[in-house]
């Protein structure tokens, strides 16, 4: 049996450890999940939504008890942990009305009847990042489950805890234990297996694009379906005739939130070169604003980085000599700490190219609207954005050929559990959240009645 150690990030101590699936556990698990999903998929569409709505209500009884294990586990502070747990019960509960809802379609055909059925697929398995524990869990099952399927879930080795727990609550508000299980462990092991396991049929897969490629290279030798949701190098751009107090004001939320461990990160902030200087002396009090510190504290706004190998890669990026513009503040002492940090490198230097991960942004002046649009599409990603401008023709020009799959226009939102989520480009295939998501976790199945004469 394997053990790994869990580190609180905030303070370097031991938390807890946990126990690894082995192979011949998944492999039991699977089996057990496919028997469960038989009898899921059979059961009346009423009492699956209510089973998913029981499962909603016992998450939210216990969304202060998540919350916690995340600022433990990961560094989260309290106010967005609270909030990714009370996600999991918004998306369970927005996917809780898909079963009465999953309606084929019946098509007009000559000597019969044909109508379309949305299939389950049978077994799931969504293999989750460390970065959003809650929430990017919840985009896969809640859905597949609502579709009929089974779904087990692999959480990232160094933040398994919050799942681990949704699991729990999954049986204590009554799931069969083996519809939905939860299966800590290495991707090399737990991930890759569900890979090659010719009974999981489709893979769910968040995380960097170089695992994703793996993955979906391995998912090629069965034909496996598989969503991917991947890296992100997203541009924020600033034009001239925007509000240029609120674009800079809210510039460090769209890169520092979760501490730039975030695959919507706005980790390039594109700025028309008129206001450039006017934009800079707005963003440095903004950046020295952010509160980063203590994750339990209710006003904190930026904790640690989630580990210290991490906290290495983010160094990396910013060596002695780097073309540092301003930086924010961070605790001292233990803990994976790493200040908000503003650079101003040239177009082609690896922090304009790579993504960090980390509390770190590059700020490039830009000179005109073809111009930005280039350097926003310069990147083999294509996540997320934001567009700063008041000129309504400008915003749909330019939202219409970025090519990223999330855009916003004056704010940096990019999640909402009712609109469609994903990339565009190396960030990803298919897509998560929304109205259409169940539909990815089914197979269409058409079928012609004849009409045979009286
Ligand atoms: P990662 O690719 O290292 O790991 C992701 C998951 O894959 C982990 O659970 C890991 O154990 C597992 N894994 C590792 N090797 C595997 C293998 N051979 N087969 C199957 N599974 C394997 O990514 P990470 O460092 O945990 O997360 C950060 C990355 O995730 C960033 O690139 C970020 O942009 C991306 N991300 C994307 C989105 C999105 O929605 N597009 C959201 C969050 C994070
Ligand atoms: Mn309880």
């Amino acid at each position: 049996m394997t053990i790994s150690e869990l580190i609180n990030p905030a303070t370097e101590e031991l938390l807890r450890t946990v126990e690894q699936t082995s192979v011949d556990g998944v492999d039991d698990a699977v089996a057990r999940a496919k028997a469960a999903q038989h009898d899921w998929a059979r059961l009346a569409p009423g009492d699956r939504a209510a089973a998913l709505r029981s499962f909603a209500a016992a998450v939210d009884g216990h969304v202060d008890e998540l919350a916690a294990l995340e600022v433990a586990n990961s560094g989260h502070p309290i106010g967005n942990a609270t909030w990714e747990a009370g996600h999991v019960r918004d998306v369970l509960q927005y996917y809780s009305a898909t079963p009465e809802r999953l309606s084929g379609k019946q098509i007009p055909v000559a000597g019969g009847l044909d109508v379309t059925f949305n299939e389950p697929l049978g077994v799931i398995g969504v293999i989750t990042p460390w970065n959003f524990p809650m929430p990017i869990a919840v985009w896969g099952f809640a859905p597949a489950l609502a579709a009929g399927n089974a779904v087990l879930v692999k959480p990232a080795e160094w933040t398994p805890l919050t799942t681990i727990r949704i699991g729990e609550l999954a049986v204590e508000a009554g799931l069969p234990a083996d519809l939905f299980q939860v299966l800590p462990g290495k991707g090399s092991v737990v991930g890759e297996r569900f890979v090659t396991h010719p009974d999981v049929r489709k893979l769910v897969f968040t995380g960097s694009t170089e695992i994703g490629t793996h993955v979906m290279a391995g998912a090629a030798a069965q034909v496996k379906r598989v969503t991917l949701e991947l890296g992100g190098k997203s541009a924020n751009i600033v034009f001239d005739d925007c509000d240029l107090e609120k674009a800079a004001a809210t510039a460090p939320y769209g890169v520092f939130d979760n501490a730039g461990q975030d695959c919507c990160a706005r980790s390039r902030i594109l700025v028309q070169r008129n206001v450039y200087d006017r934009f800079m002396e707005l963003l440095e009090p903004a950046v020295k604003g952010v509160t980063v510190g203590d994750p339990a504290a209710k006003d904190t706004e930026m904790g640690p980085l989630v580990s210290k190998s991490h906290w290495d890669t983010v160094v990396s990026y910013v060596p002695d000599d780097a073309p540092v513009a301003f930086r924010g503040d961070a605790p001292s002492g233990p803990g994976y700490w790493f200040p908000p940090t503003v650079l101003t490198p040239d177009r082609s230097d690896r922090t304009v190219r790579e993504e960090i991960f980390g509390p770190v942004v590059a700020v490039l002046p830009f000179d005109d609207e073809a111009d930005a649009i280039a350097l926003a599409n310069d990147t083999p990603y294509g996540l997320s954005g934001s567009i700063w401008t008041d000129n309504l023709s400008r915003a749909m020009r330019v939202s219409r050929a970025v090519e990223a799959g999330n855009l916003s226009v004056n704010s940096h939102s990019s999640v909402r559990y009712n609109t469609p989520f994903g990339g565009f480009k190396q960030s990803g295939l298919g897509r998560e959240l929304g109205p259409d998501a169940p539909l990815s976790f089914t197979e269409t199945k058409n079928v012609f009645y004849a009409i045979g004469d009286a």
